[in-house]
């Protein structure tokens, strides 16, 4: 193949790569308002670099990334986009089942946009694990770096949510010229200890929608949920690196362990 990037190459060379390997990265993201230090299409970026850098790395093809998701809280915001999660669902289906078609048996992933978008995508691989047999493993950065967000984190409980310190230090080491470091900000609401929105402090376990009413008030009129004031490039870089070998594990596990007897291999009609 010619580069990772699946649209990048000719049939052939996808033809010839199935010869070999099976796997496929698929990254999702979503544009929405990301407060007023990174861009709106902050969980895309994400998804499509750490897809491409896993890709080039492992030698995986990466299937251009998706950039819309559900974001109907976001809305709150001029610049978002949100899908109906149906819609989403729907794309993430015929996608997968594209590359299912062609022999695709292991097809991983990446959500940019961690827990809002999880719900559409996962009804989707359930769909099609049971349906097709494929392996559709789904990488979302809040649970698959968790042991490494803890250990980088410097804000307090509750400073984990939305634009805030991992998300904007990643963001700040892979896209510096999209950020504005100097907008940094901080909220972090007085909320019960079940409902910090925060998946790296112990407590935080139940799960509560946001209000696109009430969105830009709970957010200051700033977009920010959390604390991105500690937020740095070389933070992002150390998150980064660690993302990447996890990913590397998950790739090599998929090569070596997993087992895939294709079934249903139909056309999206
Ligand atoms: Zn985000």
């Amino acid at each position: 193949m010619k580069t990772i990037w699946l649209h990048e190459n000719k049939w052939e060379d996808i033809e010839a790569y199935l010869e070999k390997k099976k796997t496929i990265i698929v990254p999702f993201g979503s544009v929405e308002q990301h407060s007023k230090h990174l861009p709106l299409g902050t969980d895309s970026f994400v998804a499509k670099k750490v897809a491409e850098d896993a890709g080039r790395l492992t030698n995986t093809l990466v299937a251009p990334q998706s950039w819309f998701g559900w974001a109907p809280h976001h809305m709150a915001y001029p610049g978002t986009v949100t899908l109906r999660p149906e819609t989403l669902t729907a794309v993430v289906e015929d996608i997968c089942q594209s590359l299912i078609y062609h022999g695709f048996e292991k097809i991983i992933l990446i959500n940019g946009h961690r827990e809002a978008n999880l719900p559409p995508i996962k009804i989707a691989a359930t769909r099609l694990r049971n349906k097709t047999g494929a392996f559709l493993p789904i990488v979302d950065p809040f649970y698959f770096n968790s042991e490494i967000g803890k250990a980088l984190r410097r804000s307090e409980p509750g400073g984990i949510g939305h634009a805030e310190e991992m998300e904007s230090s990643h963001m700040f080491h892979l896209y510096p010229e999209l950020c504005e470091p100097a907008e940094v900000a901080i909220n972090i609401p007085e909320k019960h200890r079940f409902l910090q929105h925060d998946p790296f402090i112990e407590g935080d376990r139940v799960l509560s929608s946001s209000d696109v009413n009430s969105y830009r008030e709970d957010t200051k009129g700033i977009g920010i949920m959390g604390d991105a004031m500690g937020a740095s490039s070389s933070t992002g870089e150390q998150y980064h690196k660690k993302f990447l070998e996890n990913l590397m594990e998950l790739i090599d596990f998929c090569e070596r362990d997993v087992t895939v007897n294709l079934r249903n291999r139909e056309i999206p009609l």
